[in-house]
């Protein structure tokens, strides 16, 4: 590989997923392999900003690989949102000597890393790391599996509530703007209906639902709810509606909240954010700047950043589909 680029740096920004310490593993151990230097930067973009930065070796990251969260911390800095934070982060890069920055998060982080590299002509490379699976141009982001297999963990238990009382339990679950874990777990933990931020069933239409259900000898249900559903009311709100509204049900509301983002990660996603670490590195000794290392079919993909921004247009169709007849 022909490059110029000596020294990498990377670190970890906004929510943290499990895997993000697989993905730094594989790009510490890259600059290892490629004999090339390798630094952390702590706290995400706010270490940078304040020189929180140490060198790495192949050695300082052994037994991360199984472990969630994010050895090196993470953030949401203020500062980098204005120029003169973004120009204090070139500065400590400088300093440092690092030639190139790996950011490792969700496309808050990479519209920070697009601005650094716009701004001061420095290059760097998007690894997607966040569990609502909401970047475009990958099929899927390093946490995602590790939290889809959570909160189907977690339904599994609250089935048994709901089924030993004649319960309704709404479960509000991860996903502001994306209903990829609502709807993959809910098909998953058999749930009888599933709202999510792409798609508004109407309330009327759900209690219509509910009461069908009902009639065919239902006993107990499980309703998923993204975060970010457009139904207008939260969670206690729709829980109080459908209480309301639907007769012989106690309905209980349970919202799963952090307990989706940590854990140990699972197989799945060490492997993805191995692969894609090892993506960003070669990438960077490529001469490749502002862009994002996906995953495309099973395949390592570049895709340019600005892309990676863009709104994604996932289409449900199928899934929505399947959810409906399943739970007849
Ligand atoms: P998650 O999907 O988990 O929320 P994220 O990367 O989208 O992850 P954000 O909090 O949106 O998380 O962004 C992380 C950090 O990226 C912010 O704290 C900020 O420092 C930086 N950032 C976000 N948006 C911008 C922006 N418009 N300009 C400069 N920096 C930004």
């Amino acid at each position: 590989m022909t490059t110029k680029v000596k020294h990498i740096a990377v670190l970890t920004s906004g929510g943290d997923a499990p895997g993000m310490n697989a993905a730094i593993r594989a790009v510490v151990r890259s600059c290892s392999y490629y004999n090339i230097k390798c630094s952390g930067v702590f706290k995400g973009y706010e270490g940078l900003i304040h020189n929180q930065i140490e060198e790495l070796n192949a050695r300082s990251v052994r037994n991360i690989i199984n472990k969630g969260g994010t050895f090196l911390k993470s953030a949401r800095s203020k500062d980098f949102r204005a120029v003169e934070g973004r120009q204090k982060a070139y500065a400590n890069l400088k300093k440092n000597n690092i030639d190139a920055l790996v950011v490792i998060g969700g496309d808050g982080s990479f519209t920070g890393a697009l601005k650094l590299s716009e701004e001061f002509n420095f290059p760097v490379v998007g690894i997607p790391g966040t569990i609502d699976n909401d970047i475009n141009g990958t099929d899927y982001t390093i946490g995602y599996d590790t939290a889809l297999n959570t909160v189907v963990e977690a339904i599994d238990k609250i089935r048994d509530t709901a089924s030993s009382h004649n319960r309704l339990f709404l479960i509000e679950v991860m996903g502001r703007d994306a209903g990829d874990i609502a709807l993959n777990a809910g098909i998953g933990a058999g749930a009888e209906e599933i709202l999510i931020p792409e798609e508004n069933m109407g309330i009327d239409r759900l209690i219509e639902s509910l009461k069908k259900s009902k009639k065919t000898g239902k006993t107990s249900s499980i309703i998923v709810v993204a975060e970010g559903d457009t139904s207008g009311k939260n969670i206690f709100e729709l829980g109080q509606y459908v209480e309301e509204h639907l007769d012989g049900y106690e309905v209980r509301v349970s919202v799963l909240g952090h307990i989706q983002r940590g854990g140990a990660p699972s197989c799945y996603d060490r492997v993805l954010a191995s692969k894609l670490g090892v993506g960003a590195v070669e990438a960077l000794l490529e001469g490749k700047s502002e862009v994002m290392i996906g995953i495309v079919h099973k395949t390592v993909t570049i895709v340019p950043l600005k892309e990676a921004l863009d709104k994604r247009i996932h289409k449900h169709d199928m899934l929505i589909k399947v959810a409906d007849i399943t739970s007849v």
